[in-house]
């Protein structure tokens, strides 16, 4: 089982290393750790107490006078325990942890959320989310179960490590030459995540060693390089080789997995289960735009960057606005002779002040050094994103203004975002027209700034055109008014096919249906994880299962696989050859997904093009309910809501 970093001890002699790293503290965690170290709890009825609890705030908006009395106490605190090795007091109970949750985020935190957040936490070092096979199924059962992972991404790592742990034999087929699924892909400028990097990690793994808040591309293609060498699995992995397509037979109860191997060679695997860890978006998708064959220049998608492309000197056209080019923009910016952003719609965004800073050596200190103090670190993180922000996303149909917000929270959301822009920019800004959007916050996923989108969009070599492209020319990008710009290059930064879900795998379940046709336009599954007519078949980050109002996916994706291996052990405990999700199971969670949908924001007819719905407007990409649903949903595998058969 792996271990966080919470054990203690390695407490330095020096007493001025300690005090040192405490100014970087993050204050609210530091309390927690000194509850910890000392067993005493009557910090938390003091008069210094964290004020409140904000996205990407990590100082509970505390005045610096109190700031410091803390840090004072905790150096203390801190050398009483190392003097006397290190040995931490009995472990605080629930309700106190319950009460130390509360106090650090100066809010409820109801009591239903509290195992949720205990097991994310692993503050008794125990990962709940794995299971000790050994005892209940023997080892022979276990060896005669094969298993294929397609796709070596955030799941697909994860599923592999949980199936070593399991002790079941498995291969993961990855098309790209490593891991890291989008990680490894998305190499443009800029490239980096944004749910904060301390969070955005496995629970399980130690989180001190990242270098940034939201740290870049390479950063994280690397922490998945390390965890499959910490686990001693990179010999499961495949890699430059892609999974054309799988069919269950059903006479035997197994998949028929085949494989294209670099060198275009093909053959067929055979496994008891196959889990897709492929994700939503790993398939770029490139508008098809008159004339785009004629360009003479490099033209490439975000998801592929060409870097034996420089843009220095030249005249780009970035067409999309989202995400990717969000991040991207800035850094051509700087280099490119002319930047021209074509920006069909413009995107709500929210201020976060650390989104490009380093983590100082004091606060690495702290999280590697204070007990507790980096799981603590992942609660604050955690709890404003968890389902605080669910609300905003909900329709009131009451509600009057619904060409600009669908709720008074919204409508109070807009403002704030609204104002951010307009402090970025002026009053007078020509800009805020074209970058104020003009649906309802949260309608599309919103983006974290510092500043260094609109920043870059002023600089006066980078024009931004808020119309669509319809032309393409041999050197130039023509927009929907009929206005043509000259461009050497085109970056593609318009997105995936979200929707085209396996795309283009041909999987195949009983009676040989398509899964491409069961699903047509709709693609869906049972928790987003099981699909009826497909046994021993299992998604991860599947239809239904992305977030659009806080979260991170990677929580959701460990409360999934948990779900896949408790699947596979109910398979090999009752002794059957397959395991299928009954249809009325699913078409009733299907019918509770739609309604939820409906009052959803994502499907609001303000939002006029989204990657999250399909062609009819229905979001098939997104959960719809809170994020403790996916917890308390997927924490046991209901073995009544799937057939079990025996096909040999
Ligand atoms: P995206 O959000 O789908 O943005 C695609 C852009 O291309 C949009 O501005 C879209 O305009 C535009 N576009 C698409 N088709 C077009 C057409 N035919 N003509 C003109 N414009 C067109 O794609 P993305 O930026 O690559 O981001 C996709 C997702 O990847 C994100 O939502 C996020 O989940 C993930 N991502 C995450 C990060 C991160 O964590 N840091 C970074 C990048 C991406 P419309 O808006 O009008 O459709």
């Amino acid at each position: 089982m792996a271990a966080t970093d919470q054990t203690p001890g390695n407490i330095p002699n020096d007493d001025a290393e300690i005090a040192h790293a405490l100014e970087d503290a993050s204050i609210p965690c530091l309390m927690m750790s000194m509850i910890h170290m000392s067993g005493d709890c009557s910090l938390m009825d003091g008069p210094i107490r964290p004020q409140g609890v904000f996205i990407n705030e990590y100082q509970g908006f505390l005045d610096e006078d109190s700031k410091a009395t803390i840090r004072r106490q905790a150096l203390e605190v801190i050398k009483r325990f190392r003097d006397n090795g290190c040995v931490l007091p009995p472990p605080p109970s629930t309700a106190t942890i319950h009460r130390m949750m509360e106090f650090l985020v100066a809010q409820e935190v109801p009591a239903a959320y509290v195992p949720m957040l205990l097991e994310e936490m692993e503050l008794d070092g125990e990962d709940l989310r794995t299971d000790n096979w050994n005892e209940q199924i023997s080892a022979s059962a276990r060896k005669d179960f094969k298993v294929i992972v397609i796709g070596g991404g955030v799941s697909g790592v994860l599923a592999a490590i949980r199936l070593a742990e399991a002790g079941i034999p498995y291969v993961v087929i990855e098309k790209n030459a490593s891991v890291g699924g989008t990680w490894f892909e998305n190499r443009y400028p800029g490239a980096r995540v944004d749910v904060a990097n301390h969070l955005y990690c496995y629970s399980f793994e130690p989180a001190h060693h990242w270098s940034q808040y939201f740290s870049r591309q390479p950063e994280l293609q690397r922490y998945f390089e390390d965890c499959i060498d910490k686990y001693e699995i990179r010999d499961n992995f495949r890699f430059e080789t892609e999974v054309v397509g799988a069919s269950y037979d059903e006479n035997c109860g197994q998949w028929q997995t085949t494989i294209r191997n670099s060198d275009g060679s093909e053959e067929t695997l055979t496994s008891n289960a196959l889990i897709s860890a492929v994700g939503q978006l790993n398939r770029p998708s490139i508008p098809d735009i008159k004339g785009a064959e004629s360009f003479s220049g490099a033209a490439f998608h975000s998801a592929q960057w060409d870097s034996s492309v420089s843009v220095a000197g030249k005249k780009v056209a970035v067409i999309g606005s989202g995400a990717s080019a969000f991040q991207l923009v800035p850094e051509l910016a700087a280099e490119a002779a002319e930047l021209t952003v074509f920006q069909r719609t413009a995107n709500w965004m929210f201020e976060n002040p650390i989104y490009h800073e380093q983590v100082s050596a004091g606060k690495k200190w702290c999280l590697q050094h204070l007990p507790f103090y980096t799981r603590w670190f992942r609660f604050l993180i955690f709890w404003p994103a968890i389902d605080g922000a669910y609300d905003v996303a909900v329709v009131d149909p009451n509600w009057p203004h619904q060409d600009r917000s669908i709720n008074e929270a919204n409508e109070f959301t807009r403002e704030m975002f609204t104002d951010y822009i307009r402090g970025q920019l002026g009053e007078d800004s020509e800009l805020l027209d074209k970058v104020i959007p003009d649906y309802p916050p949260m309608g599309k996923r919103t983006l974290q700034d510092n500043g260094t989108w609109l920043k870059a969009l002023q600089r006066d070599n980078v024009e931004l055109i808020s119309e669509a492209v319809i032309e393409i020319g041999e050197h130039t990008v023509t927009s929907e008014s009929g206005t043509t710009f000259d461009a050497d290059i085109i970056i593609y930064a318009t997105g995936f096919k979200a929707n085209k879900f396996l795309w283009p795998m041909n999987i195949r379940g009983c009676n040989d249906v398509a899964l491409a046709d069961q699903w047509g336009n709709e693609p869906a599954a049972y928790l987003g994880i099981t699909v009826p007519n497909f046994p021993n078949f299992f998604l991860c980050y599947g239809p239904g299962t992305n977030l659009a109002f806080g979260g991170s996916i990677i929580f959701n994706i460990e409360c999934q696989v948990r779900y896949v291996m408790e699947g596979i052990k109910a398979l090999l405990e009752t002794g059957h050859t397959s395991v299928a999700c009954k249809p009325d199971v699913f078409e009733d969670y299907h019918r509770r997904f739609r309604a939820q949908h409906a009052q959803m924001i994502w499907e609001h007819p303000s939002i006029k093009h989204s990657f999250y719905t399909n062609e009819e407007g229905k979001c098939t990409l997104l959960w719809p309910w809170k994020i403790l649903q996916m917890w308390e949903w997927t924490r046991e595998f209901d073995r009544n809501d799937y057939h079990f058969t025996d096909n040999a």
